[in-house]
């Protein structure tokens, strides 16, 4: 069986951006690489959104750059600035279209469907397949988007709604996501952050329908693209092995408290870009601990009080947008730290943090 010099399982999110930032810093000019992926075709199945607090490489694959929010609760709304750190969204189509692109051109990459096809045993391995067993304790961020298309123009195209709470919340935490690309398109997301036991929550389709007709007062529109998805709120079990290191959701690369996964995943592969020839003597990267344990306290806040948490996060938002932007993509500094803390209220934190 052959083997590779390295070998990436899973050529999703995590793993194509590792192989696209070796090939364009030329690592892969002597060296050999396998990707492991069992999908039979690459289409859009994902719309990847964040902050831009830090460059990447796929500018040229981003829908939209707004540098507008709003956050809302029932009554209230924030409206907010972020043109220091626009909010992108990345289409996962042309991802995946731009890096095969760019990785066919190297006859040192090679992809195959399953692992028992090479020789790994040698290898350095980039592991991007999260190890994560059922356990009802766990919370999850769930959610399904639609694209619509409307007949009138109905949105506005440079604001877009990061939160809105004014909906039903079923004993959990619930908002709807809206990303408005043009003045007659937008993506409209129904998003969940709990432990997946109530069924009910998953009947997504009514829930956006309902929105869309209720709340954004659109009669008639197309739904043109759907994605659906749940971002695991924990830890997967995958641990960093001689000679393998896990990569992307299995690498800890989500942020717990917002499910903000991409942007980490690109500092990742820069890191182990950096320091390729010896990365598996290099510091494990992670999220900053600071972030990993502000991040636990802010889910048990979440589990035990789940009804208060719409105003948790409208609080939050009334701390500067640069702040709490730079929060919550792992940027911030002591003071602005501080500054968000001060924005919650105390008694629950405190609480959380004895618990
Ligand atoms: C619908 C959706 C929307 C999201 N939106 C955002 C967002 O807006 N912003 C953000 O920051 N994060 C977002 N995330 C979270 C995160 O960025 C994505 O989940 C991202 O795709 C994680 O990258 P990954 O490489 O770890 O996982 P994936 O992209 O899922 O890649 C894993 C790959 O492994 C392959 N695979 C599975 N089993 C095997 C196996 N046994 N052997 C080999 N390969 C295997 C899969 O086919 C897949 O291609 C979203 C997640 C989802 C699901």
């Amino acid at each position: 069986m052959k083997e590779f010099d390295y070998v990436i399982i899973g050529g999703g999110c995590a793993g194509l951006s590792l192989a696209y930032e070796l090939e364009i810093h030329e690592k892969l000019k002597d060296k050999t690489l396998a990707i492991i992926e069992p999908r039979k075709e690459y289409k859009r199945d994902k719309t990847w959104s964040f902050w831009k607090v830090a460059p990447h490489n796929f500018d040229d694959c981003v829908k939209k750059n707004w540098e507008n929010f709003s956050v809302n609760i029932p009554g209230k709304t924030n409206y907010l600035e972020c043109k220091n750190f626009p909010y992108q969204s990345i289409d996962s189509g042309l991802f995946y279209e731009k890096i095969k692109n760019k990785l066919k051109k190297n006859e040192n990459i090679f992809f195959f469907k399953n692992i028992e096809e090479i020789n790994k045993q040698n290898s350095l391995v980039f592991n991007s397949v999260p190890n994560i067993k059922k356990n009802h304790l766990n919370l999850w961020q769930h959610f399904c988007g639609v694209e619509i298309k409307t007949d009138n123009d109905i949105f506005d195209e440079k604001i877009f709604n990061l939160m809105d709470f004014d909906c039903e919340q079923r004993e959990s935490v619930h908002f709807f996501y809206t990303l408005p690309y043009e003045k007659n398109s937008a993506l409209v997301e129904t998003t969940w952050l709990s432990k997946m036991n109530d069924n009910s929550q998953k009947d997504y389709e009514n829930q956006i329908n309902n929105y869309i007709k209720n709340n954004l007062k659109i009669k008639n529109y197309e739904i043109t693209y759907k994605e659906e998805g749940a971002i695991p709120l924990f830890y997967p079990l995958n641990k960093n092995e001689k000679n393998k290191i896990n990569i992307g959701t299995a690498g800890g690369m989500t942020r717990l408290s917002t499910g903000y996964t991409f942007l980490n995943i690109q500092e990742h592969s820069k890191y182990i870009r950096e320091n390729i020839d010896n990365i598996v003597n290099a510091r494990k990267f992670e999220i900053d601990r600071k972030y990993q344990f502000l991040d636990e306290i802010f889910l048990r806040v979440l589990e035990k009080n789940p009804e208060k948490m719409s105003d948790v996060f409208f609080r939050m938002f009334k701390t500067s947008p640069k702040t709490v932007i730079k929060f919550l993509s792992n940027k911030s500094n002591f003071l602005e730290d501080l500054s968000v803390i001060f924005k919650m209220p105390k008694l629950i934190f405190i609480k959380a943090l004895f618990d």
